[in-house]
């Protein structure tokens, strides 16, 4: 059971863009007082204005210039006449019965408003102590691991650091997160105190992120890096770097420099402990094998008992579940700080696979467990909204097959 809302033409959608306004969201400090010394201020001026800006967009969570109380009207006038401070339009927001939410964002293509928009999905977990939100990285993705249905659309395109951000801005505001900001009356669902957003630490409704959503953000470097570091500034959004895990399929000449210039916590989407079985899995194996995978995490940047890295894997029936497989996982993770996630397969309409029963999840457990490892099974959230791993996109594209269909015989 869910409840779904259709926020079609909601007030905060994205207006229509025109190509002379340029977006300041997702620029970097640098490029925000570049972009004020564009519009003629002197460097003093560019950097105090950037500040500004940045306090407004990042801390308030402000989407209208004229709310900038500490700007005078003349120059919230310019700064509206050259710029958008956009986010995503929301075309849906779908909430599971165990308190999940996944929306369906609507993107414009920054450089070309006429080309048709882009959607994704971005997905939040309450959890006791927690809130997670689970942020996509890219449209589709061009990987194809054969158990997970976002390998089997094609991408569309990368997103900007802006829109991957704007999933967070946008987020925020949902769960009432930014000051004065009120928590949605969700029963309790949601962590933090009831109607008073924008207080810091762990009252917040997001207080880690996830890049586990659609697409592979090794793939998309530069705009996950610098979405990342606006994330993790203490002056902004401000989540601590250790609240913020990078999920990668093993793009291993992206981990180093993932390590030394974002620095926030590693998962390696692993699933399999043999190279024949993980090419299969995992395609992208063939290009990076286990040896130099395995490599580039012993030496990521950081690593140590305090921050391990946390290698998934996904449950399949007897494809890569039996006992042989966990007694040699924990031989190869020997050596490396590690936890170890253990995911139950989320089935998609099509799939040839079959999740590992609870028993055999158990078992598998129990031998990693008694190696010393913390290892976790993921309980799928959010299934009854499609919203678990792997699944997503792939009720968006039913739904809009199902709206075609209707629209042709109507
Ligand atoms: N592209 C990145 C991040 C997104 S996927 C990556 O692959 O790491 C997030 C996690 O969900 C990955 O570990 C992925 O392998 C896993 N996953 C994909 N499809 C799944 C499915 N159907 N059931 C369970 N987990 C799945
Ligand atoms: Fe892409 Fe990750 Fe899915 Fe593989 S598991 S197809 S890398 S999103």
């Amino acid at each position: 059971m869910s409840i779904a809302l259709n926020l079609d033409h909601a007030s905060n959608a994205a207006r229509p863009t025109t190509p002379r306004r340029s977006s300041l969201v997702g620029l970097s400090k640098p490029q925000l007082r570049e972009a004020m010394a564009g519009i003629g201020l002197d460097e003093r001026e560019a950097k105090m204005r950037a500040s500004q800006l940045w306090n407004w967009i990042y801390v308030n969570g402000v989407t209208d210039f004229e709310r900038m109380s500490n700007i005078q009207k003349g120059f919230r006038q310019t700064l509206s006449d050259n710029f958008l401070l956009d986010r995503p339009e929301i075309v849906s927001e779908q909430i599971s019965i165990d308190g999940t939410r996944k929306w369906l964002f609507r993107y414009r293509d920054p450089k070309n408003p006429n080309l048709p928009p882009v959607e994704i999905e971005t997905v939040y977990i309450p959890e006791s102590d927690r809130g997670t939100l689970c942020v996509s990285s890219q449209v589709g993705c061009t990987l194809t691991c054969s158990f997970c249905h976002t390998g089997t659309q094609t991408l569309v395109r990368n997103l900007t650091a802006g829109e991957i951000l704007g999933q967070i801005l946008m987020a925020r505001e949902r769960l009432g997160d930014f000051p004065g900001g009120v928590r949605p009356d969700d029963g309790g669902l949601v962590p933090g105190p009831r109607g008073s957003g924008g207080s810091e630490g762990d009252s917040r409704a997001i207080t880690n992120v996830v890049m586990m959503g659609m697409g592979e953000p090794l793939y998309n470097y530069d705009n996950v890096k610098q979405a990342l570091l606006i994330a993790s500034d203490e002056a902004g959004i401000s989540l601590s770097k250790r609240r913020i895990t990078l999920s990668t399929s093993g793009v291993v000449p992206f981990i180093e420099p993932a390590g030394r210039e974002i620095g926030t916590m590693l998962a390696i989407s692993l699933h399999a402990v043999r190279d024949d079985l993980r090419d299969m899995l995992v395609p992208i194996n063939k290009k990076y094998p286990l040896n130099d995978l395995l490599e580039a995490c012993r030496t990521y940047p950081g690593l140590s008992n305090a921050r391990r890295i946390t290698f998934e894997y996904v449950m399949l029936k007897d494809i890569n579940d039996s006992d042989a497989d966990a007694r040699e996982l924990v031989r190869l993770l020997s050596g490396i700080p590690a936890k170890i996630n253990l995911i139950p397969f989320n089935p998609w309409p099509g799939t040839n696979y079959d999740c590992s029963s609870s028993a055999r999840i158990e078992r598998f457990a129990d031998i990693v467990n008694n190696a010393g490892y913390a290892s976790p099974v993921r309980t799928p959230r959010g299934r009854d909204i499609f919203a678990a791993c792997g699944q997503l996109k792939s009720e968006t594209e039913r739904l809009t097959k199902r709206d075609r269909d209707a629209l042709t015989s109507a």
